[in-house]
């Protein structure tokens, strides 16, 4: 039960020079990378960065986790790779025109005669030989999305700025974004065809920002272009290559591979996600763990629909196979088997869920204490008003709107899971509707049964087995199993459970 600092730094995802500073603080002398801790000091460090310390014999917790950071050394043997662009600005100032220009370029279109389809991005080929990636969903929302989810995908943010238009809120905005991000910015000064184009105008403003652009003495480059006619584009694409070089963007096309999911989505041929390599050359049958999911790479298409062999870093493509639909911004990483990545992706399922019965149980316990403090109350009036003492009051029960009846939603996945959810939380009229406790994959469990006890609600399941203890303990609580692999049948199930609810009219 040993691990090295190395190793450990990598399962803490803390770079290793944090890492050996902070265990100097801690009171370790003379650490090395290749220092071995035993699993009590390891346990107690690991503590330190908040995380329980659950470490395997083979010092490892069962999971896949990326590679810890080279040293500057071994980086700069590491051939070049092409940046990773997005293109931001305030609305209709020219992004997604000049995404258009550029990917009518694009590697794939050119050569074979594919056709351009959207995964999310696309590589240009430039003359010298090098290629850009451009993410083509331009916009403000899909990078904070992926920078919330942890995923630093962006190198460079080029900035399109209207040159008729010049600096509006959303481009303070983006400038914001980028700068948050630390992602440096390249200047694309747009619509310079236009006869009202004042592109100096837009550099004033820009400096007015603290956006310090070349002319003015700054670092950062402006580009005047046209996404109509493709004046200046070349200059960008140079102007971008030219800052990946200063920036330094290399990446080890013979490790094991890592990327990002760009998005997901269900095609005729499955469940198919966009990987941006990060690192590795990605092969078909070799096998991604995302997120909660999996999948042996059946077969590998570019942005032009077209089948390639391999992908090396900085590049995209649409990966398929996978056994569930990825989430954008989930790290995609290579494991050595099959049962790697089964293993892996039941053991983050079981994180999940053991956070959510935690939340669960401290929402079960809050209407516990609740409760008893109601009951209470009602004891101490009884007493009260035994000893002739005239009850308070009772303030007038609320009209608050129609009793609801409760449920928790287990299902076989979590589409058909939310699917179901869509599909009665809507049920209902003034005097009665329907309130989703929860949702969740998998069969019901015994926990499932006594929440929904608690909460005097029910349980729909939806194309799972229900074992027989849990149905066992439901009958025994008063908690309905609605049992169905259709979703109007859940329906018609819910609605026929709440018209019981509902007072006899007569
Ligand atoms: P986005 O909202 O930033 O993606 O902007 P669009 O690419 O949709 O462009 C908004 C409008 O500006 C469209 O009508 C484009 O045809 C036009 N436009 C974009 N780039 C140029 C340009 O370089 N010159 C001119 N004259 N019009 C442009």
């Amino acid at each position: 039960e040993y691990i090295s600092v190395t190793n450990l730094a990598s399962l803490l995802k803390v770079r290793v020079e944090d890492f050996v500073r902070k265990l100097e603080q801690l009171g370790f002398e003379e650490v090395q990378n290749d220092h071995i801790l035993n699993a009590e000091h390891a346990g107690l460090v690991a503590q330190e960065y908040n995380f329980e310390p659950i470490v395997q014999a083979d010092g490892t917790d069962g999971d896949l986790y990326p590679a810890p950071a080279l040293s500057p050394e071994d980086y700069a043997e590491l051939p070049q790779r092409p940046p990773v662009v997005t293109i931001m600005g305030h609305v209709d100032h020219g992004k997604t025109t000049i995404l258009d220009y550029m990917r009518s370029t694009s590697v794939a279109a050119g050569e074979f005669g594919g056709i351009t389809q959207h995964i999310g991005a696309f590589s240009v080929p430039l003359a010298s030989g090098k290629k850009i990636t451009f993410l083509d969903t331009p916009g403000h929302a899909a990078f904070e999305t992926m920078r919330a989810r942890g995923a630093n995908v962006t190198d460079i943010v080029v900035l399109v700025v209207a040159a008729d238009d010049s600096v509006m809120p959303q481009t303070v905005e983006a400038i914001k974004h980028a700068q948050s991000a630390q992602v440096p910015i390249i200047v694309a000064i747009n619509k310079i065809d236009k006869p009202q184009a004042d592109p100096e105008r837009v550099k004033q403003d820009l400096a007015r920002q603290g956006i310090e652009v070349e002319d003015f003495g700054g670092e950062v480059q402006t580009v005047n272009v046209s996404g109509k006619t493709g004046q200046g584009i070349p200059d960008l694409e140079e102007a971008i290559t030219t800052l990946s070089e200063i920036l330094d963007h290399r990446a080890d096309p013979l490790s094991r591979v890592e990327g990002w999911v760009l998005e997901g989505t269900t095609k005729k041929s499955g469940k198919v996600a966009t990987v941006l390599v990060r690192t590795g050359t990605l092969r078909q049958g070799d096998i991604l763990v995302a997120g909660n999911t999996w999948t042996r790479v059946r077969s590998l298409h570019n942005e032009a629909g077209l089948v390639v062999k391999e992908v090396g870093p900085g590049m995209p493509v649409e990966v398929d196979g996978w056994r569930e639909q990825p989430i954008a911004g989930d790290e995609a990483l290579q494991a050595e088997d099959e049962q790697q990545a089964a293993q892996v992706t039941e053991l983050r399922t079981e994180k999940i869920e053991r956070e959510q019965m935690a939340k669960d149980m401290e929402a079960i316990n809050e209407h516990r204490r609740l409760e008893s403090e109601r009951r209470a109350a009602e004891e101490a009036a009884a007493e009260a008003a035994k000893d002739g003492i005239a009850p308070v009051e009772k303030e007038a029960k609320q009209e608050s709107g129609p009793e609801l009846v409760s449920f928790i939603v287990k299902a076989d996945v979590s589409g058909s899971a939310e699917a179901v959810v869509d599909s009665i939380a809507s049920i209902g009229n003034a005097e009665v509707g329907t309130r989703i406790l929860r949702h969740g994959v998998g069969a019901p469990s015994e926990f499932d049964v006594q929440h929904a006890a608690d909460a005097q609600g029910h349980i729909v399941n939806f194309n799972t087995a229900v074992p027989s203890h849990v149905s066992a303990l439901a009958e025994q609580k008063g908690v309905k199993i609605l049992d169905s692999n259709i979703i109007y049948r859940v329906v018609e199930n819910v609605k026929a459970l709440l018209s019981e609810k509902l007072a006899p009219k007569i």
